[in-house]
């Protein structure tokens, strides 16, 4: 069925926001997951900068929008322009899917859903678990918050001395003092190797959750030698494009299962997709359609 015969007085619209949108795979990954099940629902995007952005949430509440997804910049910004936030949003200060639940906007983070998701299709239960965790950034931060959610036993994030230290400082305290559950969160600086390398051999996980190893630092990895890595160890990177990091080989090396990012781009889309729809994505029909 094409497009333009589907759409009806009944379709339901989804938005997404953001600038610049024109790269996003969620339109396309919508839409044909809405076009495969049948379902009267259509994805389209908006170039939203934060100036827009109250302007645009009034109009999609006045047009009674099912949802949205949410991106950069507005991640953050869209915070208090809702109704109700998960714990997952609140505590990563950050929001990308919103659901309209008969008028009251929900704010979700499916970026660190999707993450353990896409672990749990590898057979990974992370409970009790220590995890290594690079980065402090809008990613790094949803896949903090939810290793706590998730009942992640220890957490222990390095980020260099930028910007986003002071942020990996602040995971850590929400982590420790606000958070329910047992999780035990540590930050280390990335320019101290010895902890790093330390920290990495007590882990059960190593994640990646900085853009080292994608374009323009593509063939770079924060572990600085295969040695460093173990067979028992599970190491996983966000960057998907390449499918294999620098860090993936140097894993895949050594006998690690390796795990790339796609899997967690497809879940953080597919956790959002059953809030608006009440359905499963169908993720391996969307995975071989356009990767
Ligand atoms: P961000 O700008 O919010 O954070 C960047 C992080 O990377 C910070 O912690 C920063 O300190 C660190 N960093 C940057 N350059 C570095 C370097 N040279 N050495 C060490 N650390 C460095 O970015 P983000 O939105 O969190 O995105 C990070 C990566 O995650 C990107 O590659 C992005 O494509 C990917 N990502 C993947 C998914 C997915 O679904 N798979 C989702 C979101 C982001």
């Amino acid at each position: 069925m094409t497009d333009q015969g589907r759409i009806d007085g009944r379709t339901k619209l989804i938005g997404l926001t953001a600038t610049p949108i024109g790269h996003s795979l969620s339109p396309a990954m919508h839409n044909m997951s809405f076009r495969e099940l049948g379902l009267n629902y259509v994805y389209m995007a908006f170039e939203v900068d934060n100036k827009q952005l109250e302007d645009v949430v009034t109009g999609f509440r006045a047009l009674n929008l099912r949802g949205f997804n949410v991106s950069m910049p507005n991640k953050t910004k869209i915070l208090p322009l809702l109704d109700e936030l998960t714990d997952g949003a609140r505590f990563a200060g950050a929001v990308n899917t919103v659901l309209n639940d008969n008028g009251k906007l929900i704010g979700y983070n499916t970026d660190g859903i999707g993450y353990f998701r896409s672990l749990k299709e590898n057979h990974i239960d992370v409970k009790g678990k220590k995890i290594t965790l690079l980065g402090a950034g809008g990613a790094a931060t949803a896949i903090a918050i939810q290793a706590a959610l998730e009942g992640v036993k220890e957490i222990s994030i390095f980020n260099r001395d930028d910007e986003y230290f002071n942020r990996a400082e602040n995971n850590t305290v929400i982590i420790n003092e606000k958070m329910e559950g047992d999780c035990i969160a540590n930050v280390y600086r990335l320019e101290d190797k010895e902890t790093l390398k330390e920290e990495i051999a007590a882990s059960d996980i190593l994640t990646n959750a900085t853009g080292v190893g994608m374009k323009p630092l593509e063939g770079q990895a924060l572990v600085p030698d295969p040695s460093w890595l173990r067979p028992e160890l599970i190491v996983s990177d966000v960057v998907y494009i390449p499918r294999k990091t620098k860090l993936l080989e140097m894993a895949e090396s050594v006998g690690c299962q390796a795990i790339n990012g796609l899997g967690m781009m497809l879940w953080q889309g597919a956790a959002a997709f059953e809030l608006w729809t009440g359905q499963e994505m169908p993720v391996e029909y969307v995975k071989n359609q356009m990767f």
